[in-house]
């Protein structure tokens, strides 16, 4: 039977899963890049000194060509994309990458292959080493490598780049990527929503499509062989399913929950920009939690009192050196400089763990979560700390920034770390350099011997901000990242309520504020718990700010104090969880008819 009497035997409602990247619902026919649309390339032998030359020549020639082209896009770019302009740059820089730019030349030359399959070659090379880096952000980045080569490489087969500005009408684009390069091309009234098979919800395709707007669907596999130029699809984005050519009936089903989600969005999205504020008048803040510069105007279109949690490691996983003190300056700078005035709490590198370089030499150990990470690294790699410390000292001059320490198990760590914080103060001061001699220092509460401490280490901070991402993993004993035991992952275990209320009471016996910035803080599922467990502030993906507002604003701290308080009397996660989402589904019913889907789009 050929794929297309297939298609006519079952012609409806096909359905497809893929991971939700971008919120949003939309209805419309498919233009199906595909692999159709990559260039195909052979593999040469190359016999003689002088073809190697030609090839070597050919190589630098297309890179050449490719870096005027990308430079060309960047100075054409639109003003919507302009904050997007970043990722040229990154492209520009693959392109010059000793990984990719050296290697190849390396391939030709002493392989004796031509230059499509040296490229390749080198980057799959490239490409496994990103591979071992477990942060999905770093990982997702492979991407980055294979959209340029990908560019270089149609340079050398004479094919021509991928046009997207001139489509005849709206469209839902499929593809097996999409380089972020092309999503810059783009024109929001004839791309209304993308489904790639790759990427993650950390790809710059996915961080586009929020700040554009369009739903989108990654990692749906075998999507371009599925999905036919032409046919129409349901794409929604809130729980990633695509369902191709729906019947009458199933496009009825859609558009209704299309308008509901509309609806629900607009309604959600006026509490974005109001305060945080709960019904009987008492005063949160809902901040967002970003991995790199480029996240920060999402920050604010979605109306972050500030940034609860900068993690600092993308400028240190990114590339194979070290970045440099000025480097990470004009890097905390410019996010200070675009926040103020609201704060930016600037985390200290928390490498290791599931987030490793390569050029960082350390033993990973069985079990790298309670190895070498985070500030037991920094303490250990004195340097590398100092550099990260001037530089955050040195751009606290240009907004409201604050640092905090990941990863506290105990005093020892935070009178080591406030040493060295005051040693360089010293430094800077002599060498002439500003900076805020009041910046507040926090601590990150996420290890189990830190809530115990939490009175005392109270003493030592201006404020705590409780992970409960790895509170959770190091409280329960279950691997964050094991699949086989995510189930068990439970934030309303009845000993994490515990955890995280004797840390609120220690920080307030101490007089300061105990904020959460794990991904407990952006489900609207649990707002109110956390609001009557007393935390002062929530720290979240920036796309939950709206609908955790929302909840807040509808919510008063008496109700969410009586709440708290009759969660904590039960002994079982199962009775908590039965708990919370039976007085959650009558008393804000709106949590599960969109807002949990809306806020966990983008986690
Ligand atoms: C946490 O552990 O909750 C946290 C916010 O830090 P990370 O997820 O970066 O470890
Ligand atoms: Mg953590």
């Amino acid at each position: 039977m050929t794929p297309l009497a297939v298609r006519e035997v079952w012609p409806h409602n096909k359905v497809l899963k893929g991971i939700p990247a971008s919120p949003g619902i939309v209805i419309g026919p498919a233009y199906v890049l595909g692999e159709r649309n990559k260039v195909r390339i052979t593999h040469n032998y190359l016999d003689s000194r002088d073809e190697v030359e030609v090839e070597i020549h050919r190589f630098r020639d297309a890179v050449a060509h490719t870096r005027k082209e990308i430079a060309d896009i960047k100075h054409s770019i639109t003003d919507e994309f302009q904050e997007h302009a970043y990722i040229l740059d990154t492209h520009l820089l693959i392109l010059q990458d000793k990984l990719l730019y050296d290697e190849t030349i390396r391939l030709i030359q002493e392989e004796h292959i031509n230059a499509e399959w040296a490229l390749k070659e080198a980057v799959k090379k490239a490409q496994a080493l990103f591979n071992r880096i477990a942060d999905p952000y770093i990982k997702s980045r492979i991407q980055d490598v294979g959209d340029v080569s990908e560019r270089v490489l149609r340079r050398l087969t004479g094919g021509s780049p991928l046009n997207l500005r001139n489509l005849a009408e709206p469209v839902i684009i499929v593809a097996v990527d999409l380089s972020p390069v092309d999503t810059t091309q783009m024109s929001t009234d004839q791309v209304k929503g993308f489904i790639t098979e790759t990427g993650g919800k950390t790809s710059h395709t996915a961080i586009m499509a929020q700040s554009m707007e369009i739903p989108a669907v990654v990692a749906l596999e075998k999507a371009t062989l599925e999905i036919d130029n032409g046919d129409t699809l349901i794409l929604d984005g809130l729980n990633g399913t695509v369902v191709i050519n729906p019947d009458a009936n199933m496009l009825d089903i859609y558009r209704q929950r299309k308008k509901k989600f509309e609806d629900f969005k607009h309604d959600v999205g006026k509490c974005s920009f109001l305060p945080a504020i709960t019904l009987d008048e008492h005063q949160t803040q809902v901040l967002a939690n970003i991995e790199f510069q480029e996240e920060v105007g999402l920050a604010l279109d979605y109306g972050a009192d500030g940034i609860g949690l900068y993690r600092t490691e993308f400028l240190y996983l990114r590339q194979q050196q070290l970045p440099t003190e000025e480097e990470l300056f004009e890097d905390y700078k410019t996010v200070a400089g675009m926040m103020a005035p609201r704060r930016v709490t600037i985390r200290t590198l928390d490498i290791g763990g599931d987030k490793f370089a390569s050029h960082l030499e350390y033993a990973p150990g069985i079990n790298p979560a309670m190895g070498l990470r985070a500030i037991r690294f920094c303490l250990k790699e004195h340097s590398i700390f100092r550099t990260q410390l001037r530089a955050i000292l040195r751009a606290s001059l240009y907004g409201q920034v604050r640092l905090m320490f990941p990863l506290i198990s105990g005093m020892q760590e935070v009178v080591a770390a406030r040493r060295i914080l005051e040693e360089i103060k010293g430094e800077l001061h002599r060498e002439g350099h500003g900076f805020d001699p009041a910046m507040p220092v926090g601590l990150m509460i996420e290890v189990p011997s830190a809530v115990m401490l939490a009175d005392l280490l109270a003493r030592e901070a201006d404020f705590f901000s409780i992970g409960t991402n790895d509170l959770i993993q190091y409280a329960l004993a279950i691997d964050r990242g094991n699949k086989y035991v995510a189930s068990m992952y439970q934030p309303l275990h009845p000993a994490v309520l515990r955890m995280i209320k004797q840390v609120v009471d220690g920080g307030h016996a101490a007089g300061i504020s105990v904020a959460v910035c794990g991904e407990m803080a952006g489900d609207p599922l649990y707002t109110p718990i956390l609001l009557g467990l007393g935390v002062d502030e929530l720290s979240m993906n920036a796309l939950a700010i709206p609908v955790v507002k929302r909840i807040v604003r509808h919510a008063s701290m008496e109700e969410a104090q009586e709440f708290a308080r009759q969660a904590l009397q039960h002994g079982s996660v199962e009775e908590v969880n039965a708990y919370v989402t039976g007085v959650m589904a009558k008393r804000f019913p709106e949590v599960f008819i969109f807002g949990r889907e809306l806020a966990s789009a983008a986690a």
